[in-house]
């Protein structure tokens, strides 16, 4: 956003603090209602869709330097599960605390304080504009945090199939690797028969040799 661009105080997520005062500790609690806006979450992996309703609880804090927002965001957010794909659902909620410092209080407080990083400082830093604070970009940040960045249906789901594809979840008797057993199975079977089949062979050879034996 451009340091100077006005905030919209008709934009939801857009906050007013005339009300609250600039007196050092005073106190306001407000609840809104907003909107998400796109991409509020971990994009590709889950994230509150577009427009589902976010519930914000906050807390306005007036100080010397300027507003401390601490608040809550809660809402559904929607993925997929990273081991088997299935669309899944949690109920997100995002703690965050920001200052919001007044722009004309800034530099005094600054230039002493940390010369060495200071263009990086001012992009991190958040500032009032005409009384007013955008809290979007706390709450994206909150969103990213708050959410896991491998999401899984259930702690112990076992994902897909490597053999075939098939969600294990939905069959837990569902196993290649128990037929692989069975084969292995069977085929040291045919070949302890063979084996038997030898010594059979061999015993009637035996025997027949005894047999000769008793014929002379
Ligand atoms: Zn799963
Ligand atoms: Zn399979």
């Amino acid at each position: 956003m451009a340091p100077n661009a006005r905030l919209d105080h008709r934009n939801p997520l857009v906050f007013d603090t005339h009300e609250l005062g600039r007196r050092p500790g005073a106190l306001q609690r407000l609840a809104r209602s907003v909107d998400a806006p796109k991409d509020l979450g971990i994009q590709g992996v889950i994230g509150v869709p577009e427009g589902a309703p976010v519930e914000l609880e906050l807390r306005l804090e007036s100080v010397m330097e300027g507003v401390l927002v601490t608040g809550t965001a809660r809402a559904r957010a929607e993925g997929e599960c990273v081991r088997c794909l299935e669309p899944l659902e949690l109920a997100l909620e995002a703690d965050f605390q920001e200052m919001f410092s007044y722009p004309d209080a800034d530099d005094r407080g600054r230039v002493k304080a940390e010369p060495v990083d200071d263009a990086e400082d001012d992009e991190d830093r958040l500032f009032l504009e005409d009384g007013m604070f955008d809290l979007e970009p706390v709450l994206r940040d909150a969103a990213v945090l708050a959410l896991p960045m491998q999401p899984v249906c259930q702690d112990d789901c076992p994902g897909l199939c490597s053999e075939c594809g098939a969600r294990l979840a939905d069959d837990p008797d569902h196993h290649h690797d128990a037929t692989d057993i069975r084969w292995a199975a069977l085929q040291g079977l045919a070949g302890s028969l063979g084996d038997g089949e030898k010594d059979e062979m061999s015993g009637a050879e035996a025997e027949a040799g005894v047999d000769e034996k008793q014929e002379k």
